[in-house]
């Protein structure tokens, strides 16, 4: 059962949760608002989205009138940063726009990491959904990865002096991304077309429905204080299951009655028309 009495955080998603495109669905900012002005619960805001910056979350979310820090963005670009920490490795080649690579430059100038294509030197390739993808970084990848991860044949010839593998990660596994247009391509499309070019495959895929995301949440909050709050069954409520959190499903954005009553999962904590309605249940 429910009981929103037990809750002191919620994990919203942005897109069809608390926005639709560019405009903020009005009923359910003004909840977050109150909430945060009467000290009622904590919120933190989770994108898969890895072509923006959290600068841009920040004013983004800052621009619809709620107030937010930036310890409370969510997206995978820190649990890249975290990674390249984690291994230590000091020479990245990054898909990722100008914006993002400017953004991982600076955050991780203090640990002396190169972004650069370098096939001697590369530890890690690294993919976000970089929308200045070019044909040249995709060849860049594959050829990186034809130098160090594939056994020299007549096929693939080239081989560097440097022989240690070169490692691989994807920032999200989205395949498409919601737009006014209807779906357009996000990162799945990207990791498809290296993958049947030699066979490559990232090592580790972040962002939802992984749960490392969730990591600062639950560091300090208990599994019992926290609900994912989303609109899509196979991310978001896949993180929140995947966390051993409540999932509180808005009818606000991708998720359909139809697709409800068809989901063979176990169902939402609880299901609301729009997220400010949590509160008449
Ligand atoms: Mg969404």
């Amino acid at each position: 059962m429910f009981d929103i009495t037990k809750k002191k955080a919620f994990v919203c998603d942005l897109d069809g949760t608390l926005f639709m495109g560019p405009d903020p669905i009005k009923p359910a900012v003004d909840f977050v608002i109150e909430s945060i002005n009467s000290g009622r619960f904590s919120f933190f805001y989770l994108t898969n989205n890895t072509s923006k910056t959290p600068d841009e979350y920040i004013k983004k979310i800052a621009g619809a009138n709620i107030p937010v820090k930036p310890e409370q963005i969510l997206t995978p670009l820190i649990t890249l940063e975290a990674y390249i920490r984690e291994k230590g490795y000091k020479s990245v080649y990054l898909l990722a726009s100008e914006k993002v690579t400017a953004h991982l430059t600076e955050r991780l100038a203090d640990a002396g990491v190169k972004f650069e294509y370098n096939p001697e030197e590369n530890e890690l390739i690294a993919l976000t959904y970089d929308k200045e993808l070019t044909y040249e970084k995709l060849a860049n990848a594959t050829s990186l990865w034809n130098m160090r991860n594939v056994p020299a044949s007549p096929m693939c010839p080239i081989r560097t002096a440097n022989q240690t593998p070169v490692d691989f990660v994807a920032t999200h596994p989205d395949n498409c991304c919601p737009s006014e247009r209807g779906p357009i391509p996000d990162i799945g499309g990207m990791m498809k077309f290296l993958e049947i070019t030699n066979g490559m495959k990232p090592s580790n895929v972040f962002g939802k429905p992984s749960p490392t995301l969730l990591k600062t949440v639950l560091d300090r909050f208990t599994p019992e204080q926290i609900a994912v709050v989303g609109d899509r069954l196979y991310t978001d409520k896949a993180i929140a299951d995947n966390s051993g959190v409540d999932f509180v499903c808005v009818l606000s954005g991708e998720t359909t009655v139809d697709d409800l009553a068809k989901y063979t999962g176990t169902p939402p904590a609880i299901t609301v028309e729009t997220f400010n309605k949590i509160d008449e249940k």
